[in-house]
């Protein structure tokens, strides 16, 4: 594993999360000019990786903001004010889409989930049968509530409606499989449009939209002669990712280092490995976390193996705990609009390390204690090494 000697703290929130060593150096090497043949091939590695990643999407675009961004950039290349989209929602980020569909004039309608569940695929069928939709929206882990999206189902479903299929990445590339050439269910359907960004399960700084387009989608794109968008406007983009050179926005030369070099590690480790070392990330915290009384708000079989969505016992209060972890070095996140205050977050992805996850069981155990609530932190503790080395 990559070496960790410059985090200080404990960073388990949903991104950023921490960064290897060989990150940090990334970050701090020489400035480039972005027309330095040094950085061309540094980007040109980059996009490499990103499309074997991704299973081999048509184009893949890495361009400066965020994860929000990106999701604007997927929405308005592909769907046109006025035509409308289905957005599959399964908690917060799913709401995203909704918003930016507002802001775009882009009409939608929803198929809802009750928040730590799954949507009913059979809601989805009845939804889609009405007809109409360029695109639907799938976010593969909704980070509000730790729940992973049943791709071998619904994807089948939406391809067959001859919708556009987006997908929403952020909280699952590089820890969960997706790929635009594997096909998922029994008609081998495939994603269209895969939007993420580096701050998560890769294991970069926040900073950089990765928008990976299919035949279909960019399709769709050359369709309509005017998007309104031009920072995102990938017709704008498309030369700069063949020839990193020519510049449209001065290219986030550091950043695009820092992602080269996770991506680096990405394939040290191996992809199948790391996605299995997901798996036993997400089964050993929860584990861990049920051991010290509490309760994960998504059910074993919805949930995402990269973030955990945790219910407060009685008595203790958001806002006290995550300050007294803040106090030890912890960082945690607060549970997202109508679940603020009942439920904290963690993060287990990207480049965190097994010693960490054992350091934050122990303190949130401690913490616990502290504030009245009583848990059993060396148990706890001994139940994630079991399932973490296993
Ligand atoms: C974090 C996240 C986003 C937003 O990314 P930002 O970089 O915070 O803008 C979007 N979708 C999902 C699923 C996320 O987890």
């Amino acid at each position: 594993m990559a070496k960790m000697t410059r985090n200080t703290g404990l960073l388990m929130i949903p991104g950023p999360t921490p960064l290897a060593d060989e990150v940090y150096d990334a970050l701090g090497s020489e400035m480039f000019s972005f027309a330095d043949p040094r950085f061309a091939q540094v980007f040109r590695e980059a996009l490499a990786m990103t499309q074997d990643m991704l299973g081999n999407p048509e184009e893949v675009y890495i361009i400066p903001g965020s994860g929000l961004f990106a999701m604007e950039i997927a929405l308005t290349n592909c769907v046109q004010p006025g035509e409308k989209i289905l957005i599959i929602n399964q908690g917060y980020f799913g709401d995203r889409f909704s918003q930016i569909a507002n802001a775009y004039g882009i009409e939608y309608e929803e198929v809802k989930a009750e928040w730590g569940t799954r949507v009913d695929p059979q809601e989805v069928a009845q939804a889609l049968a009405k007809g109409g939709f360029k695109a639907v929206t799938l976010t593969h882990v909704d980070t509000s509530v730790g729940v992973l999206a049943d791709f071998a189902t619904l994807i089948p479903l939406i391809k067959e409606s001859g919708s556009l299929l987006i997908v929403d990445g952020v909280c699952a590339t590089a820890a969960v499989e997706e790929s635009f050439t594997k096909g998922y269910g029994a008609n081998k359907a495939n994603i269209d449009v895969l939007l993420t960004a580096g701050q998560k399960a890769i294991g970069c700084p926040p900073g950089l939209a990765i928008v990976a387009f299919s035949p279909d989608a960019l399709a769709a794109r050359a369709a309509m002669p005017k998007i309104p968008a031009y920072f995102g406007d990938i017709n704008n983009w498309r030369i700069v990712m063949k020839e990193p050179g020519r510049a449209f926005g001065t290219p986030p030369v550091s950043m695009i280092n820092a992602y080269h070099a996770a991506l680096k590690l990405v394939y040290q480790e191996g992809l199948e490995v790391r996605y299995q070392r997901h798996e036993r990330y997400g089964k050993a915290m929860r584990a861990a976390l049920r051991a010290l009384g509490l309760t994960v708000l998504a059910g074993e079989e919805v949930t995402a193996p990269t973030i955990s969505c945790v219910l407060y016992p009685e008595g203790i209060v958001d806002a006290e705990f995550r300050k007294a972890l803040a106090a030890k070095g912890m960082m945690i996140a607060g549970a997202m609009s109508r679940m603020s205050g009942k439920a904290f977050r963690i993060g287990h992805m990207g480049s965190t390390t097994p010693q960490m996850l054992e350091q934050a069981i122990a303190l949130l155990g401690e913490t616990l204690n502290e504030m009245g609530f009583s848990a059993d932190g060396a148990t706890a503790v001994a139940v994630l090494q079991a399932k973490l080395f296993c």
